[in-house]
């Protein structure tokens, strides 16, 4: 009797739990989808919580919010709602990300990140030039971002065109960019080609390195306030397989 109450009950809270869950049913298509809107996020960020992080919590959002990506937890946000505050009430960002043009690294993904929470700065090989740098200057300087993470990644095609010394269009001065991170990397013992996932690596890392010397370099307003410690500048390397981000020092 015990047990037939008790089945009862979880019984009534599951369909009570159903009922709630399902609180938008819409068609699409002609099948019929349900969204749990309920529970999605609707977070924006706000001035007053942009002035509030500091770069290391920043950071620490990031590392938190890519183990979130490699568990299959990422925050479930409901977007049309967050496209409408987001343009009414400016933009207040935590970040810059720059990133390889790749299509294999989801950036906002990767770090768990919705709208308005990062600027993203794409480019094969993720170097910086005149423009990267005064987009990072806007994002740091005007727009408030608190920390700059320049990311490389695995199986780098930039990176291995560099490599290989390829001659192709506008892709030969692109890779112009690239290839000083090549000439860090003699030391390797081992074969020095792009075929070497681990030179491709080391090489993808050490123009992650060249880039973020380029930006203390080239722009003195990133390197004031990082001296200040208003922002933070950091590299990481991306693995494709595993979702991993790994910072470099
Ligand atoms: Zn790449």
């Amino acid at each position: 009797m015990i047990m037939k109450i008790f089945n009862f009950v979880i019984l009534a809270a599951t369909i009570q739990c159903f009922t709630a869950c399902i609180t938008n049913t819409k068609k699409a298509n002609g099948n019929i989808t349900s969204l749990n809107v309920a529970n999605k996020s609707r977070h924006v960020m706000t001035k007053a919580e942009q002035d509030a992080l500091t770069p290391e919590q920043v950071l620490q959002e990031f590392k938190e919010g890519n183990e979130r990506f490699r568990n299959g937890n990422v925050t479930q946000r409901e977007h049309s709602e967050m496209i409408r505050k987001a343009a009414t009430d400016g933009q207040f960002p935590k970040a810059m990300i720059l990133s390889c043009l790749d299509s294999r690294v989801p950036v906002e993904d990767v770090f768990d990140q919705g709208i308005g929470d990062i600027f993203v700065g794409r480019v094969a090989g993720n170097f910086v030039n005149t423009d990267l740098l005064g987009s990072m200057e806007f994002a740091c300087k005007v727009a408030g971002a608190k920390l700059i993470l320049v990311m490389g990644h695995q199986h780098c095609g930039a990176v291995k065109e560099a490599i290989d010394d390829v001659h192709l269009g506008n892709i030969t001065s692109m890779l112009a960019n690239v290839k000083p991170a090549v000439a860090m990397s003699q030391n390797f013992e081992g074969e020095k080609s792009s075929k070497n996932e681990a030179f491709v690596k080391l090489v993808s890392q050490n123009n992650v390195r060249n880039t973020i010397a380029k930006i203390r370099a080239e722009s003195e307003i990133l390197r004031t306030m990082e001296s200040k410690g208003e922002i933070k500048i950091v590299g990481a390397f991306y693995t494709l397989r595993t979702g991993e981000l790994q910072f470099i020092d």
